[in-house]
């Protein structure tokens, strides 16, 4: 139970500081790539501008002239190749295609000024996404052509890259220190709750066991009472009630010491090498004549081959019993109730099966808590504390086992215990 509760905390502890971390890698890489671009961009406009400068417009017979001789790139005179760029390209005013360097341009310019990524469809270049900045020129007040320059983003991709990666990588590893974190967390914070629990569970069994002795005194004197008082037949009622409620006061303290003291799984000294086949066969017998009384048919079905486990046999019998009594307390006359035995692959299979008034399928997720009563109209008669299968919950555990129940209402219950051999 602490164990599933620790697990719970480290696993809601992992969970919301890890949504937290990848929020904020996401928000980290975004800014990266911000940063990025705004570099690039910057970058981008400083080189478009040295280009720009080295335009020469002349007005040549009143026509306005654009010399490109000296521009990068563009011109005629041999300058140093900026590998750097992946096209430059002139479209005059009127945005008609007058000279390039680079992957060929349409004639006709497409885009408005500004910055641009675009997927370069030159299968030749190794870069694939390209910046492209479209520069307007303008010689005082007049405009004289486009200048539209590109650069790689291989550099920037490259970069962004490593850093993501980088991110990848740490956080698994950061989320591991997370769960480990709150794995340890988690035992410091189950530690008080543990010992209260501990405290409480002390105190029930204390409890329960100083009970028993004053409990046996009033039941050993009431019945005695009862012995003597043959001639005063006033009393008997009440003497009989003081009977009745001890015995079942006795089965309430019992239930609790059982439930204080076997929490946990089983130490293994206390397990012995038990043939289910002669335990069942037992409570089979017990049951049948019991069964009997209440007009309730009892069959066993138990293989002719030997079930044997390790198991501490009072435990397992008191399981078993549990929900014998329950089936036959919970079946009208005319019932039946079958006890089956059998294996497969995960161990032994115990089944109590009863053609009774079934559990409503609202409350079967909560029967195996202590105290639970299914409706107590149609409980009250049967006496009981709700604590039987609780007990058996418990005792099933203890044993690494596992119990299902499946019911329906007006029809009937089964009730399967499944044991590791
Ligand atoms: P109780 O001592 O009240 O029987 P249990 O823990 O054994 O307490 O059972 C809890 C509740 O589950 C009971 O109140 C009963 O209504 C329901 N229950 C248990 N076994 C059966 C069964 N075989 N058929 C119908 N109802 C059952």
């Amino acid at each position: 139970m602490f164990n599933r509760s620790r697990r719970n905390l480290a696993y809601w502890f992992t969970l919301s500081m890890g949504s937290i971390l990848v929020l904020f890698a996401g928000t980290i890489y975004y800014l990266r790539v911000e940063d990025k671009s705004e570099a690039l961009d910057r970058l981008l406009y400083e080189k478009t501008k040295v280009i720009a400068a080295s335009i020469q417009y002349e007005l040549h017979l009143g026509k306005p002239q654009v010399d490109l001789s000296n521009v990068l790139l563009l011109g005629n005179s041999s300058q140093p190749l900026d590998a750097e760029l992946v096209y430059v390209r002139w479209y005059d005013a009127q945005g008609q295609l007058q000279r390039f360097f680079g992957t060929p341009p349409p004639e006709q310019l497409t885009t408005s000024a500004g910055f641009l990524t675009l997927r370069l469809s030159d299968p030749w270049r190794e870069h694939d996404l390209i910046r492209q900045v479209t520069l307007p020129v303008q010689e005082g007040n007049i405009l004289i052509g486009h200048l539209q320059v590109a650069v790689p983003l291989t550099d920037t991709q490259t970069d962004l890259r490593q850093f993501q990666l980088m991110l990848t990588l740490s956080l698994p590893i950061t989320l591991l220190l997370i769960e480990f974190t709150g794995w340890r967390l988690g035992g410091i914070a189950m530690q008080p709750i543990r010992q209260a629990y501990a405290q409480l569970q002390r105190f029930t069994a204390d409890a329960s066991h100083e009970l028993r002795s004053p409990l046996s005194a009033i039941l050993t004197n009431a019945q005695v009472g009862q012995l003597l008082a043959t001639d005063y037949p006033k009393i008997h009622p009440s003497l009989e009630n003081i009977v009745e409620s001890t015995k079942s006061m006795h089965v309430l303290v019992n239930n609790l010491l059982l439930l204080a003291r076997h929490q946990g799984r089983l130490a293994p000294e206390s397990l012995k090498l038990l043939n289910l086949n002669e335990l069942l066969q037992n409570l089979t017998t017990r049951y049948t004549t019991e069964a009997a009384s209440q007009s309730i048919k009892l069959i066993s079905h138990l293989p002719d081959q030997a079930i044997e486990l390790r198991a501490d046999p009072d435990l397992l019998r008191q399981a078993v019993e549990n929900l014998l009594s329950n089936a036959c307390k919970y079946t009208p006359a005319g019932g039946t109730v079958w006890l089956r035995l059998e294996s497969n692959s995960f161990g032994a299979i115990i089944q109590v099966i009863d053609t009774g008034i079934g559990i409503p399928a609202a409350d079967l997720p909560y029967i195996f808590d202590r105290f639970y009563r299914v409706d107590t109209e149609r409980t009250q008669e049967s006496g009981g504390f709700g604590l039987g299968l609780a007990i058996v919950q418990q005792i099933v555990q203890a044993h690494d086992g596992r119990i299902h129940v499946m019911s329906t209402e007006g029809q009937g219950t089964t009730f399967q215990i499944e044991l590791p051999l």
